[in-house]
C-alpha cells in the first residue's frame, strides 16, 4: 500500500507526493507562549512528531519546522482584543519578552520529555518581523493589501481579490459578516478582510515600519513568513488543530498564495481537540493539565505520550486519569513483549509463527501508511504481543523478524521499551546527523557517528529505501 494522507484542503485521502523527491518540507503550527501547555496542545504536536517519524521511517527527508509565537496572536480572536502574551506580561509583573522565553523553554523541555523529535527549527516570530514586513509590502504593491486609520497605520488584506478565500474552511465571503467592533468594521473594505499589521502605542512589544512607529503583525502573516523564510514559497505539509483551519490557515494560504502565485502547501493535515472528562477544557473547570500535573498523578511521560497518540488524528480522543491509568497496563503489555523476546528462550525454540509476524508487519505498515491510523497500528502490535507471551513464535529468523518490527514501531510512535526518551530523542539526531554526512558524500564522519553509537551499545541497520533502524545491542 502506499502512503496516503486525508488533506483537508480537498477533503479526501490523497497518494503523499513532494515537490522534491525524497525530501519533506513540513510546517507545524507551534504555540503561543503566555503559559504553559497543556495536554490538548500536545496532542497537536505530537502527531506532528509522529508524522514526522513516520515519514523518516518511510525514507524522506523531513525539514520540520514549529513556530513560536511570541506576539501577536490577540485574546478574542485574531482581529480584537489584547495580545496573549501582553495580558500575561501585565499579570506576571514582567516583560512581553520574558515571558514568552520562559514558556517557549518550559514546552521545549516538555517536548523533548515526551519524546518528541528535535525540529530543523523553532522561529520566533519576533526574529521575522523583516520577513513579515516585506511580505505585506509586497501584498500592497500587487493590490492586495490597502492600509487604513487616520494616518493609514492598519493594514489590511484584501479578501475580494482573492477569489479562493474560504476554500479551506468552506466558509463564503458573503457569510463572513463581522462580529467585530464597529470601528474596526468602518475602517475596513469588506468585514472578512483580516489585518496584517496593526498599531497600538500601548502595545508592549513594537516595531517602527512605513506604517509608523508602533505597529505589530497580525498573527497569520507570523505563520506565513516564518514558513517562507525557513522553508521556502512551497510546503508539502501544513499542519495545526482544528481550531486553526480558520481564519487562521485561511488567511495564512491567501497571503503566502497572493504573494508567489503558487499553492502553499500541498497537503493540509488538522488534528482533532482533545477532551477532557469527555468536554471542553477550561480554566474555570480545573482540568487544562500540564504535564506537570501528569507526573504530579503518578505517570510519567512515555505513558502520556502513549495517551495522547492512540487515537486517530481525525477523531475525537478524550483525556481522564482512568484512561491514563488504562495506557500504563496497555505499556505494560507491550514491555512484557519486550522482556519475553530479551529473555531469549524463544529463539532457540523451534521454528514458528514467521507468518504471523509478516502479517502483523503488514497490518502495521499498512496502518500507518492509511492517514497515520496509529490505533490500527497498535492492534497490529498488541496483536503480535499475544502471540509472542503464548510463545506462538519460535526460532531465530522470527525472532529477529519481532525485533525488526519492534525497532520500527518505537522508531516510529516513541513509546516501546521503557527506555529514557530523551536518550532516544539523541540518537535519532545522531542519526540524522549521520544521514546528512551520508548525503553529503562525507563518509568519515558517516562511520565516525557510527561508530560513537555503538560505543553506546546502539546497533544501526541500513534498510533500502535510504533509512536506518537502530536497536540497544
Ligand atoms: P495555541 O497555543 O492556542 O496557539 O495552540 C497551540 C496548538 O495546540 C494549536 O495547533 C491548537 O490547534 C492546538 N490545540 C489547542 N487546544 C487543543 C486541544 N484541546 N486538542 C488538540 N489540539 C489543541
Ligand atoms: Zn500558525
Amino acid at each position: 500500500m502506499s502512503l496516503v494522507f486525508f488533506n483537508s484542503y480537498s477533503r479526501q485521502k490523497e497518494p503523499f507526493e513532494t515537490l522534491e523527491k525524497g525530501v519533506v518540507r513540513m510546517y507545524n503550527c507551534g504555540p503561543t507562549v503566555w503559559g504553559r501547555q497543556h495536554v490538548g496542545n500536545f496532542r497537536a504536536f505530537l502527531f506532528a512528531d509522529t508524522l514526522r517519524r513516520w515519514l523518516q521511517v518511510r525514507g524522506f527527508e523531513v525539514r520540520q519546522v514549529m513556530n513560536i509565537t511570541d506576539v501577536g496572536h490577540l485574546v478574542a480572536d485574531a482581529e480584537e482584543g489584547d495580545d496573549k502574551i501582553q495580558v500575561q506580561a501585565l499579570k506576571e509583573g514582567k516583560s512581553p519578552i520574558e515571558i514568552a522565553e520562559a514558556y517557549t523553554q518550559l514546552f521545549l523541555a516538555d517536548l523533548k520529555a515526551l519524546g518528541c523529535l528535535p525540529a530543523m527549527a523553532n522561529p520566533r516570530a519576533t526574529a521575522h518581523i523583516d520577513d513579515m514586513l516585506a511580505i505585506i509590502g509586497a501584498l500592497e504593491k500587487k493590490g492586495y493589501a490597502y492600509r487604513a486609520g487616520p494616518a493609514g497605520e492598519n493594514v489590511y488584506f484584501d479578501v475580494s481579490r482573492f477569489p479562493r478565500y474560504g476554500k479551506l474552511s468552506g466558509n463564503r465571503v458573503e457569510d463572513l459578516v463581522a462580529g467585530a467592533r464597529v470601528d474596526v468594521r468602518e475602517e475596513k473594505r469588506h468585514p472578512a478582510d483580516f489585518a496584517l499589521w496593526k498599531s497600538d502605542p500601548k502595545h508592549l512589544m513594537k516595531w517602527p515600519s512605513a506604517y509608523g512607529e508602533h505597529g505589530f503583525p497580525g498573527w497569520h502573516i507570523e505563520c506565513s513568513a516564518m514558513a517562507r523564510a525557513l522553508l521556502g514559497d512551497q510546503l508539502d505539509i501544513h499542519t495545526g488543530g482544528e481550531d486553526n483551519v480558520f481564519p487562521h490557515h485561511e488567511c495564512e494560504i491567501a497571503q503566502s498564495e497572493a504573494l508567489t502565485d503558487k499553492p502553499f502547501a500541498l497537503f493540509w493535515l488538522h488534528t482533532r481537540f482533545l477532551t477532557v472528562d469527555g468536554g471542553k477544557m477550561g480554566k474555570s473547570l480545573g482540568n487544562v493539565y500540564t504535564l506537570d500535573d501528569v507526573r504530579a498523578r503518578g505517570f510519567d511521560e512515555r505513558t502520556l505520550r502513549y495517551a495522547l497518540i492512540r487515537g486517530h488524528y481525525r477523531s475525537p480522543l478524550d483525556f481522564t486519569w482512568k484512561v491514563m491509568e488504562e495506557c500504563k497496563s496497555a505499556l505494560a503489555g507491550l514491555d512484557e513483549m519486550v522482556s519475553v523476546l530479551e529473555q531469549g528462550g524463544l529463539e532457540s525454540a523451534a521454528d514458528a509463527g514467521t507468518e504471523l509476524v509478516r502479517a502483523a508487519d503488514t497490518a502495521f505498515f499498512d496502518s500507518m501508511d492509511d492517514d497515520l491510523n496509529v490505533p490500527q497500528a497498535l492492534g497490529a502490535l498488541f496483536a503480535l504481543r499475544q502471540d509472542v507471551i503464548q510463545r506462538k513464535i519460535g526460532g531465530a529468523e522470527a525472532v529477529q523478524l519481532v525485533r525488526e518490527l519492534l525497532t520500527t514501531a518505537h522508531t516510529a510512535l516513541g513509546i516501546l521499551p521503557a527506555t529514557d526518551s530523551a536518550g532516544d530523542a539523541a540518537i535519532e539526531a545522531k542519526l540524522e546527523e549521520r544521514h546528512t554526512a551520508k548525503a553529503a558524500r562525507d563518509f568519515a564522519t558517516a562511520d565516525r557517528i557510527r561508530k560513537e553509537l555503538e560505543a553506546d551499545g546502539i546497533v544501526l541497520q541500513d534498510v533500502p529505501g535510504g533509512k536506518t533502524l537502530w536497536r540497544r545491542a
